[in-house]
């Protein structure tokens, strides 16, 4: 999950990285308040997940009341990289003497962590990498070992910062790696990290991606998240415990395994070229169980898709035999009706494996009409595509 630039630096300043105060709003009056709070000349920046907010009008420093709801009025609503703006954060404007950058993130190329440092930050770090590498410092850090002061300092020196504001730099990489290590973060990064007119170094921007595997780690990261961006079906799975995820297309595909289900996705693209590009609704693997409940739960969420016109079920039986699959599925119909959730899709399904025989004769006979057996996993594709189209 990626943070947003207040919730990554409430983290930083949890572990002793310095930033400048500040105060999250939503509208143009609340910004005024926010800018009475903090006293003095503001920036008001939009809090989207994407970079280059400076670049696209996005952050903007304010010095009188009208001014600051002027410009935060201009800011909220703004679409930036396809993100609107709903929320902005007004903060201390800081008088910027340098803009350095910092970051520490999973390397997996490397099975490391990599540290990466340039006394040219500010905008576009990604350019100073490609024109002038050798002012982008890249130091691996061994998991194990972490960031010790040691090895701060050799990413400061490799990456050459002055000796005035070396301390504090070394001090806020340490901190930092903190952060990524206490967070669970797979990224953490600072740019512009400021060398202000005081002397002081404190992190004017932050960015970061917590570990969404170590969730279950970290009670507290639930108010983090944020679902004005979510697809509402991909939430409703996530709360069913399903692995959804939402596509474009038309066909609703639902399997045992996330290899099956990914060949499936391809199986139904292929087939579908012939039928004027039918494609996958979505992926959805319901795991080795594929009990009634959870081919319920995976039917019900592809069911409400309205872009959904036929759904392939493809179970291969492992320690599931295709008996309990057939039942499964054919309850799963009766649960839905039950809940007045009337079944009218198509299901094509395709079961093998482990007890087949019986899994087939059970669909056979259930005399459900929208229920449709094709024998092989290619046909089935081109059944469903067809039935789409
Ligand atoms: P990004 O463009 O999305 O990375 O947003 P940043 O937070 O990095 O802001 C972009 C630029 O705005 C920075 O490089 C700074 O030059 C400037 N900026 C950010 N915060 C302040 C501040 O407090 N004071 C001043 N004067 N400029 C700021
Ligand atoms: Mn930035």
């Amino acid at each position: 999950m990626d943070l947003y630039e207040y919730q990554a630096k409430e983290l930083f300043a949890k572990h002793g990285v310095p930033i400048t105060p500040g105060i999250v709003v939503e509208n143009v009056n609340d910004a005024a308040s926010a800018y009475e709070q903090l006293g003095g000349k503001v920036v008001i920046k939009a809090q989207v997940k994407t970079g280059g907010r400076g670049k696209a009008g996005g952050v903007k420093v304010a010095d009188n009341e009208s001014d600051v709801k002027e410009k935060a009025g201009a800011i909220l609503g703004l679409d930036i990289k396809g993100h609107t703006v709903r929320r902005v954060l007004i903060s201390e404007a800081s008088q910027i003497v340098e803009e350095y950058y910092v970051s520490f993130l999973l390397d997996r190329a490397n099975r490391s962590f990599l540290a990466m440092a340039s006394v040219e930050g500010g905008m576009d770090i990604e350019e100073v990498a490609a024109t002038k590498p050798e002012a982008l410092a890249k130091i691996q850090v061994d998991a194990l070992q972490g960031c010790t002061k040691e090895k701060a300092e050799e990413i400061a020196v490799a990456a050459k910062f002055p000796a005035a504001v070396m301390d504090q730099v070394v001090a806020i990489l340490q901190n930092l790696w903190t952060t990524l290590v206490k967070e669970d973060a797979t990224l953490v990064e600072i740019n512009p990290l400021a060398k202000l007119a005081d002397g002081s170094v404190v992190a004017l921007d932050g960015k970061m991606t917590l570990d969404d595997n170590a969730r279950f780690r970290h009670p507290d990261h639930e108010d983090l998240v944020d679902n004005s961006n979510t697809d509402p079906l991909e939430l409703r799975a996530h709360e069913l415990d399903l692995n959804y995820v939402k596509l474009s297309g038309e066909v609703g595909v639902i399997g045992n395994g996330a290899g099956l289900v990914m060949s499936t996705l391809d199986v139904v693209a292929y087939a579908g070229e012939e039928f004027g590009g039918v494609k996958p609704a979505n992926f959805l693997d319901i795991g080795g169980g594929a009990s009634a409940e959870v081919m319920a739960n995976g039917l019900d969420i592809i069911l409400h898709d309205p872009e959904v016109k036929s759904v392939f079920v493809n179970v291969f039986g492992g320690i599931t035999a295709c008996d309990a699959v057939a039942n499964g599925i054919l309850q799963a119909i009766e649960l839905l009706e039950a809940k007045g959730e009337k079944v009218t899709k198509p299901l094509i399904c395709r079961i093998d494996g482990n007890n087949a025989i019986e899994g087939r004769r059970i669909l056979d006979e259930s005399g459900i009409a929208v229920v449709e057996r094709v024998e092989t996993m290619d046909e089935a594709a081109r059944r469903v595509a067809e039935v789409a189209r």
